[in-house]
C-alpha cells in the first residue's frame, strides 16, 4: 500500500438463492460502483454467482476469476487436497490484495449469504483484518426453498436445525430426530446418505424436496418420490414446521417407552427427544411430563405414580386406535420403571399387534456417579430399597450377597416420607461386611434444582438425609476418595482387583 493510494474497499456480496431480482438494491449498488468483479467457479468457469450479476457487469469492470484447482477429484498437489486449496485461497487473495492495495475497490459475488456456507469467507478471513470491508447479506436458499413450498418454516418456539448433507448418516439421523424445523444443504452425492437419515429418524414422510429454488429449472415436491440419480448439489430437503401438521392417516400408532434422564433438557437423548416431540400423546407420571417441552395439538395424560399397570393399558389402547404415544419414565424406563409394565401389558392377546419399542435414558446412578467422580469404574450391583413389590427379606439377602462379593451398590429408592428405617437397617447389615469409613455418595436431585452430593462415610450414612429424590452409591473395599486441589471431594473404584 502506498502512502499516496488509499486501500480499495472490499465487499462480499451475497446475490441471493438465483433469482436475479431478488438480490438486494445494496448488492446492486456495490457491484455497480466497483471497479473489480471477482468470483469463485469450477475449472469447467462457469460460475453461477456471475450469471446472477450478470445484467449489472459492464465492459469496464475488471473481472477476477478464482478458478479452483480441485472439487472433488483427485489432486496430485503434494498437500492432498487440503494443500491443493489452502495454496489456492493464498494466490487468490494475494491477487484480491494486489487491487486493493491499488486503490481499487473489489466486490466478491456469493450466491445467496456471503457467511452462509459460502466460497467468500475464506478471502474474508485473509483480508477484512487488512481493508476497510463491507459484507451485504443475501437470501439464503433456506428462505427461498421454504418460500417455494409456501409453508410455513419454524413458528413460535420451534427451532431450526440447518444442516449439510456431507455429516455422516448417524450424526445426521440424530440431529433430525431431536429437531423441529430442518433444512438439509448439499445434496447431489450425499442424497442417498440424507434419504437414510430421514427414515431412521421417522421424519422421511414430512421432507420436502426443493431443487433449484428461484432459478431456472426449479423442481419441488416430497422427498420420498425423488430419484436420487437426479439430485444436484444446487437442492436441498426441507422439514418444515409441524405446529399445524395434520397427523398423518396411521392404521396402526406404536407405544415408545421413553426416559427423561435424571431432570431436564440437557440428559435427554436425541432419539428419546425426537420420539417426545413426535408424540400424539404422552402418558405417564406428572412429575416426569413436566420435564418435557410442551407442543401444539400433543395430549398429556398425566397421573399418579401408582396405577402402573392401568396406565401401561391406557397407552397401548390409545396405540390400537392409530395414536404415537410416549409413555414417560424418569431416568431410564427399563430400570425401576415403566419399559417392565407396558411390556407385561403389551403380552396380553388384546395387544399383540401393537409396536412397542423402549427407549434407552441416562439412570440416576450413571448421573450421580459422574459427579461424584467414578465409583461405578468397577463391578457393581442395582438394588431398590423398595419394599412395595418385594418383600424386605429378599432385600436383606441381595444386599448381604453383594456385599459379601465386595460390589458396589447402587441403592435406588432408598426412603420416603413413608419409608424411613430401610437405610439405616442396610447400613447396620452392610457394615457386618464393609470399613465404617467405606465411602457413600449421598446424591439428591442430580440435575435439578435441589441438586446435593455429598460423600459421606458408611458408618455416618443418616437415614433422615435419604429420600425419594435420592440415590445411594456405596463403595466396595477398593473404592478410594481423594481431595483435589479444588478443595473437592471426589471417590472412585479402580478397575484393576487385587490378587489376593
Ligand atoms: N427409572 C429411574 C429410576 C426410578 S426409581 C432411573 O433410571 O433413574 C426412583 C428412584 O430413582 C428414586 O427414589 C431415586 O433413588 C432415583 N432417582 C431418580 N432420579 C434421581 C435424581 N435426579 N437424583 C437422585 N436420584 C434419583
Amino acid at each position: 500500500m502506498s502512502a499516496t493510494t488509499p486501500a480499495g474497499r472490499l465487499y462480499g456480496v451475497g446475490l441471493g438463492p438465483g433469482d436475479p431480482s431478488l438480490m438486494t438494491v445494496r448488492a446492486v449498488e456495490v457491484i455497480t460502483g466497483a471497479d473489480v468483479v471477482a468470483y469463485h467457479s469450477a475449472r469447467h468457469g462457469r460460475s453461477i454467482a456471475r450469471s446472477i450479476a450478470a445484467r449489472h457487469l459492464r465492459e469496464d469492470h475488471i473481472e477476477e476469476r478464482l478458478i479452483y484447482p480441485v472439487t472433488v477429484e483427485i489432486t496430485d498437489h503434494p498437500g492432498g487436497y487440503q494443500g491443493a486449496m489452502d495454496e489456492f485461497y493464498e494466490e487468490a487473495s494475494a491477487r484480491l490484495a494486489a487491487h486493493l492495495d491499488a486503490g481499487r475497490s473489489v466486490a466478491i459475488l456469493a450466491a445467496g449469504d456471503p457467511l452462509f456456507y459460502g466460497s467468500y469467507m475464506h478471502m474474508h478471513k485473509r483480508l477484512a483484518h487488512l481493508y476497510p470491508t463491507e459484507v451485504i447479506p443475501g437470501v439464503t436458499s433456506v428462505s427461498a426453498a421454504s418460500a417455494r413450498l409456501g409453508t410455513p418454516l419454524c413458528e413460535a418456539e420451534e427451532v431450526l436445525t440447518v444442516l449439510p448433507g456431507t455429516l455422516p448418516e448417524e450424526e445426521l439421523t440424530a440431529r433430525l430426530a431431536s429437531t423441529d424445523a430442518a433444512v438439509v444443504m448439499k445434496l447431489g452425492r450425499t442424497f442417498p446418505k440424507v434419504r437414510s437419515a430421514l427414515e431412521r429418524s421417522g421424519r422421511l414422510d414430512e421432507a420436502r424436496y426443493v431443487e433449484r429454488a428461484t432459478m431456472e429449472g426449479e423442481r419441488t415436491g416430497a422427498l420420498a418420490d425423488v430419484d436420487p440419480e437426479s439430485v444436484p448439489y444446487f437442492s436441498v430437503a426441507v422439514l418444515p414446521s409441524r405446529v399445524d401438521a395434520a397427523p398423518a392417516p396411521r392404521e396402526q400408532g406404536e407405544v415408545v417407552v421413553v426416559g427423561t434422564g435424571p431432570a431436564g433438557p440437557l440428559w435427554l437423548t436425541p432419539e428419546t427427544r425426537g420420539a417426545l416431540a413426535a408424540a400424539d400423546d404422552l402418558v405417564g407420571y406428572t412429575t416426569y411430563l413436566e420435564r418435557v417441552p410442551h407442543r401444539p395439538g400433543q395430549e398429556r395424560h398425566g397421573s399418579d405414580n401408582k396405577v402402573e399397570a392401568e396406565r401401561a393399558e391406557f397407552a397401548l389402547d390409545l396405540a390400537r386406535r392409530g395414536r404415537r404415544v410416549a409413555v414417560v419414565s424418569g431416568g431410564d424406563p427399563g430400570v425401576f420403571a415403566m419399559a417392565t409394565a407396558v411390556l407385561e401389558a403389551a403380552a396380553q392377546d388384546a395387544y399383540a399387534e401393537v409396536p412397542v419399542r423402549v427407549l434407552p435414558g441416562v439412570t440416576a446412578a450413571n448421573a450421580a456417579a459422574a459427579r461424584a467422580g467414578a465409583p461405578l469404574g468397577h463391578d457393581y450391583a442395582t438394588v431398590s430399597l423398595s419394599d412395595r413389590l418385594k418383600p424386605w427379606e429378599v432385600i436383606a439377602e441381595r444386599l448381604r450377597a453383594a456385599a459379601r462379593a465386595d460390589l458396589v451398590l447402587a441403592l435406588y429408592n432408598p426412603g420416603s416420607r413413608s419409608r424411613t428405617w430401610q437405610v439405616g437397617k442396610a447400613r447396620e447389615l452392610l457394615l457386618e461386611f464393609r470399613a465404617p469409613d467405606t465411602p457413600v455418595v449421598l446424591a439428591r436431585d442430580v440435575g435439578g434444582e435441589g441438586e446435593r452430593v455429598r460423600i459421606v462415610r458408611l458408618a455416618e450414612l443418616d437415614p433422615a438425609d435419604v429420600d425419594m429424590r435420592t440415590i445411594l452409591l456405596v463403595g466396595s473395599s477398593q473404592t478410594r476418595t481423594v481431595r483435589r486441589g479444588t478443595g473437592e471431594e471426589i471417590v472412585w473404584t479402580p478397575r484393576r482387583y487385587p490378587e489376593d
